[in-house]
């Protein structure tokens, strides 16, 4: 690999030792072959001065929860360096106790929580220290001969052989160092965990990691392949694994078809079984992978995920003591053999995360395979780092899940309006939200959480391609809020153009008919599914001219009800929604509510709070709704019908 140093980029950054760090640990970080998501950690020994105007001697290490490639000067942890050398000559020390010495010893009392490797980067004599968990070097460790690869191709390294990360990392190392003259070591490998290398200056330590790992890329030949990018399972068999996986998980779970080149080289592999079943490129992927993945055969779905979650738990049972709590059993990925893997996740971004990690694990696994054979650290090693508080307080920002969590939601006409205010607030609160739309939404839409598909609804071709990539993007539907529509000009039935009446039936019936007939085999899948169906007061109360529109969501009201009795017994609830006055939609220029409030002689704002509660009711209003009948306050309710309009005599 090459040094990504560029003399004028890393004049931008301050001349501070604290600067220059900032800066070749972006670099570290923009490397995704070197580490991955807060993985790795750099340190730098500068002097701090205090308020007081009193120096003192400090230790700059990554604080947790930042990560490399977008790390700021902030997020360097000032710890007085002469404590950490101290607890460094401890004979035992706890996590807890680690944690909290390391926040006394803080010199920044708002700063995050040192690295748990900062008592390591303060016995290594050098003012710059980097760490990273390099994929080619760590493939080597993992491979059969790892042990003589490593000592064959670095002489001049320390060689630390595996040891758990933290106090105990930190002990190996200062026992085998004590005494050494580290001149002569230009960095330092941990078996089957990563890089250390260490230098006075910036450039230096930086430079030292990039040769190390260009050593053992040399060393792994190129894999050749002729792989075809073909091969896949049906929609019917994702959702039928989302719906095991999220029960297994004991919560809804996005699931991710992935079917990259590397995934369709691991899926077909011979020895699949093998390969994929013997554990993650480092320890601490373990979070977010789990051990291993489930290999799925789609024949018998069921039996496949059952095995993986008594072999979870058969792990556990081995490996515990008495203070361990199991995690979910449920797996974080899963290899279909010949037809690619499949991400599970609560969210887009956990998605990406396991993602990326899985695109690591597969390539070094394959590389490996060339170097003789994947050998991962043994499963106790790696129960040792799963069930590690300090491993888990990483996937702390994730606990406190959002209403709705690892659930998808489609909505139709989601580019404006009502539908638009109904995917935000869903987005808000935690779902993936699935966009269709015959416009492209504004450019504020929360592009992660809210995915845009150009569909017509009106087309059942448009709906399954939809569908299919919904599914193929994460694993099914769990909500369906029937929005689209349009609203034809007044018009009084003598006068009505044939073809008004049926493009507005075509659009506000008829698709509905055909979306819901598509989407109920996906919902029945779903974590406690149901449909919102977005009506209009027009249906309790419909006013003259509007027959075309009356009478279409009049008929889509019938299909909302029709949909409850039918659905019940799967467990998918139906709920509509009536409003009425909301003015915050396209439909209602100026212009518009000028004149239509002069037809009633009342101001705009009057005419905007025409309602029994006198209130100015809003799209975002009904989108609230919308969220409480999919969500767990409607959970025994189905087939309801509830205005959102501020009250409406001819309704009530
Ligand atoms: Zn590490």
């Amino acid at each position: 690999m090459r040094s990504l140093w560029l003399q004028k980029d890393a004049d931008t950054y301050s001349e501070t030792p604290l600067g220059l760090r900032v800066y070749t640990s972006r670099l570290l970080g923009a490397s995704s072959e070197l580490v991955l998501h807060g993985g790795g950690n750099t340190s730098v020994k500068d002097e701090f001065q205090d308020l007081l105007g009193d120096t003192h001697q400090a230790l700059f290490v990554k604080g947790s929860g930042w990560d490399l490639a977008t790390i700021e000067e902030a997020g360097f942890s000032p710890v007085k360096h002469e404590v950490l050398l101290a607890m460094a000559q401890l004979a035992e020390l706890s996590d807890k106790d680690m944690v909290s010495a390391q926040r006394a010893a803080l010199l920044e009392p708002s700063a995050p929580n040192p690295s748990v490797e900062a008592i390591l980067h303060a016995i290594i004599p050098y003012k710059f220290v980097d760490h990273t968990h390099a994929d080619a070097v760590v493939t080597l460790c993992n491979s059969v001969e790892g042990e003589q690869l490593i000592q064959a191709i670095y002489p001049d390294l320390l060689v630390i052989p595996y040891v758990m990360p933290g106090f105990e990392l930190a002990k190996e190392v200062r026992d085998r160092t004590a005494g050494i003259d580290w001149t002569q070591y230009g960095g330092m490998i941990l078996m089957n965990h990563g890089v250390f290398t260490f230098a006075d200056d910036a450039r230096e330590s930086y430079e030292a990691m990039i040769e190390i790992v260009t050593r053992a890329e040399k060393q792994i030949p190129k894999r050749k392949t002729t792989i075809e990018l073909v091969g896949r399972i049906s929609s019917d068999d994702i959702t039928k694994i989302r719906q095991l996986v999220s029960q297994a998980a004991g919560k809804s779970q996005i699931v991710k078809y992935s079917r990259g080149e590397v995934d369709y080289e691991f899926s077909k592999h011979r020895e699949l079984s093998r390969i994929s079943q013997q554990g993650p490129l480092t320890p601490d992927h373990v979070i977010r992978t789990k051990i291993t993945p489930v290999l799925i055969d789609v024949n018998e779905c069921e039996a496949s995920i059952e095995q993986f979650v008594v072999g979870y738990k058969e792990y556990f049972e081995l490996h515990k003591n008495a203070s361990h709590i199991m995690l979910d059993a449920a797996p974080k990925w899963a290899v279909i053999p010949n037809n690619g893997i499949l991400l599970f996740g609560s969210n887009a971004r956990d998605i990406g995360i396991v993602g990326d990690i899985v695109s690591h694990t597969t390539e070094a696994i394959l590389n490996a395979e060339t170097l003789g054979g994947w050998v991962a650290l043994s499963p106790k090693h790696i129960f040792d780092v799963e069930y590690w508080e300090l491993e888990q307080a990483k996937l702390g920002q994730t606990k406190g899940a959002k209403e709705f969590e690892g659930r998808v939601v489609l909505v139709t006409g989601a580019s404006r309006g009502i539908g638009r205010a109904c995917a935000h607030e869903f987005a808000t609160r935690g779902a993936q939200v699935v966009s269709l739309d015959v416009v492209e939404p504004d450019q504020d839409s929360n592009a992660r959480a809210i995915h845009h598909i150009t569909c017509d609804i009106t087309q059942s071709g448009s709906i399954a391609e939809a569908l299919d990539e919904t599914i193929n993007e994460y694993g099914g539907l769990d909500v369906f809020v029937n929005n689209a529509g349009i609203f034809p000009a007044s018009i009084a039935i003598e006068r009505m153009e044939q073809k008004v009446w049926d493009r507005t039936l075509e659009v506000n019936l008829t698709a509905a008919m055909s979306l819901m007939k598509q989407v109920i085999p996906i919902l029945r899948r779903g974590w406690h599914p149901s449909i919102v169906v977005i009506g209009s007061k027009n249906v309790p109360a419909p006013g003259p001219g509007a027959a075309a529109y009356s009478v279409a969501k009049a008929g889509l009201n019938q299909l909302g009800r029709i949909a409850a009795l039918e659905l019940a017994k799967d467990g998918v609830r139906v709920n509509m929604i009536h409003p009425n006055g909301i003015f915050d939609t396209e439909l209602w220029t100026e212009e518009l509510l000028k004149e239509r409030a002069e037809a009633y002689e009342l101001s705009v704002d009057e005419y905007r709070r025409r309602n029994l509660l006198s209130k100015e009711v809003r799209s975002h209003d009904v989108a609230l709704m919308a969220c409480t009948m999919a969500g767990e306050t409607f959970e025994n309710t189905t087939g309801s019908q509830v205005a959102v309009d501020g009250g409406t005599v001819g309704v009530i």
